[in-house]
Formats: structure tokens, C-alpha cells, sequence
């Protein structure tokens, strides 16, 4: 049973490959940052309670975020493995995920880090263009869609996400390089840690982590 975080900076292609790796290998793909960016879209009670951080580039509280990923990893749709994306962010998180997960059954045993270097991010995340719909990813420059502006797979418009500018992608950076990045020395003690080279195109990404999932199937 594959029990996987995937990490990396804002921008690294966690969401890219996540996206065909729960396609690929049929597991569930829980990004917090998705399920944060839908509260916010319904305008539900958190929704509001959440948007001028999420927008601002901020971390949600620890609170909030583990209370919602414990509620999701516990539901059925979990029990043959799961694929769990931008999450956790900060020490607490890990501490509270090894926690419940042992409660409910759900203990991590892959951590994928993709890791890219900062100016590549930037441009990456100033030109990321993303459906509203089904969550694909494109960019302007690096990856047109086929049609401009609009979603190669479901045909809805693309919008660019409010985080996705010079001064809330700062605040992301600096968060990450603070309060996840201290992760990986967390996940290597525990012998889960697995980096990759957020640079290489995707096919070849796709290839590693195929290889790297059959070998712990
Ligand atoms: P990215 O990895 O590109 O920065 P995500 O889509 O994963 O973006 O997350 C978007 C935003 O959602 C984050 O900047 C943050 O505000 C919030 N968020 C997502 N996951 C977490 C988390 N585990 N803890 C706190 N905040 C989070
Ligand atoms: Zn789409």
C-alpha cells in the first residue's frame, strides 16, 4: 500500500505530477491547497476565514489545516493508499499527521520531494495558468495549452490563481524555505525521503517515479 506525501517548493510541479501519478496509479490525490482554493470558491464559513492568507501567500493555521486533512484521510477512499499533496508544510504537521495517521490507520511510508531551484520557480509561477475546473496546470511560455487561454482537457477558460504574484510567491518561498524545508531532514531520519530533480522534463520525472513506485508496491 502506497501511503505518499509529495513535497517541494511553490512551483517544483507537485500538482503536474500528482495529477498523473493518482491517474496512473489510482490513488486519491488530497492537495490541502486545492481543498483550501474550493472553501474559498463556495464562500463557506473557512472559505472566508481563509482567503486574505492563502491569497497573501500565508500558511493557514496548524489547527485548520490538520483538523481538515484528518477528516479527508479517514474516509474510505484512503484505505488502499493515498497520494497527499502540500501537506504537511510545518514540524507540528508532521508531528500531528504521524500521530493520527497511526490512530486511523493511515501512516505515511513514501515522501517524494521534487526539488528545483529558485529562478526556475519564478518563472514558472509567473507564467502558470490554471483551469478553475479540473485543476490542470499550464504556462504561457513553457507549456501552452493547445488552445490559448483555455483547458486542454475540459475546455473551461484559464485564470491565473491570486497567489501567483511576485509578492505573495515571496512570502510562499520564504515559508517554504522556514517551515517545510525542515521536513526533509524529518523524512530522511525516517529513512522515507526520496528527492528528484524538478528540472527534468516531465516525461522523464514520470519515468523515475514509476520506477520508484513499483519498487515499493
Ligand atoms: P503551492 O505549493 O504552489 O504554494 P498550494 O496549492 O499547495 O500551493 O497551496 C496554496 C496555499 O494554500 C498556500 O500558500 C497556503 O496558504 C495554503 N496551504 C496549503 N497547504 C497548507 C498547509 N499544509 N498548511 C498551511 N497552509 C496551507
Ligand atoms: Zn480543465
Amino acid at each position: 500500500m502506497l501511503n505518499i506525501i509529495l513535497m517541494g517548493p511553490p512551483g517544483a510541479g507537485k500538482g503536474t505530477h500528482a495529477k498523473w501519478l493518482s491517474t496512473e496509479w489510482h490513488l486519491p490525490h488530497i492537495s490541502t491547497g486545492d481543498m483550501f482554493r474550493e472553501a474559498m470558491a463556495s464562500g463557506s464559513e473557512l472559505g472566508n476565514k481563509i482567503k486574505d492568507i492563502v491569497n497573501g501567500g500565508g500558511l493557514v493555521s496548524d489547527e485548520l489545516t490538520c483538523e481538515l486533512v484528518k477528516e479527508r484521510l479517514s474516509r474510505e477512499d484512503c484505505a488502499n493508499g493515498y497520494l497527499l499533496d502540500g501537506f504537511p508544510r510545518t514540524i507540528p504537521q508532521a508531528e500531528a499527521l504521524a500521530s493520527f495517521g497511526k490512530e486511523i490507520g493511515r501512516e505515511v511510508n513514501l515522501v517524494i520531494d521534487i526539488e528545483c531551484p529558485s529562478d526556475v520557480l519564478i518563472k514558472r509561477i509567473s507564467g502558470r495558468r490554471v483551469c478553475p475546473k479540473c485543476g490542470a496546470s499550464f504556462n504561457v511560455e513553457t507549456m501552452k495549452p493547445k488552445v490559448e487561454g483555455v483547458c486542454d482537457y475540459c475546455g473551461t477558460p484559464l485564470i491565473q490563481r491570486k497567489d501567483d504574484n511576485a509578492s505573495s510567491f515571496a512570502v510562499r518561498l520564504e515559508n517554504y524555505h522556514k517551515s517545510t524545508a525542515p521536513l526533509l531532514d524529518f523524512y530522511k531520519k525516517a529513512g522515507l525521503l526520496h528527492s528528484f530533480d524538478g528540472t527534468l522534463p516531465i516525461l522523464n520525472m514520470e519515468a523515475e517515479l514509476g520506477a520508484l513506485l513499483k519498487s515499493k508496491e
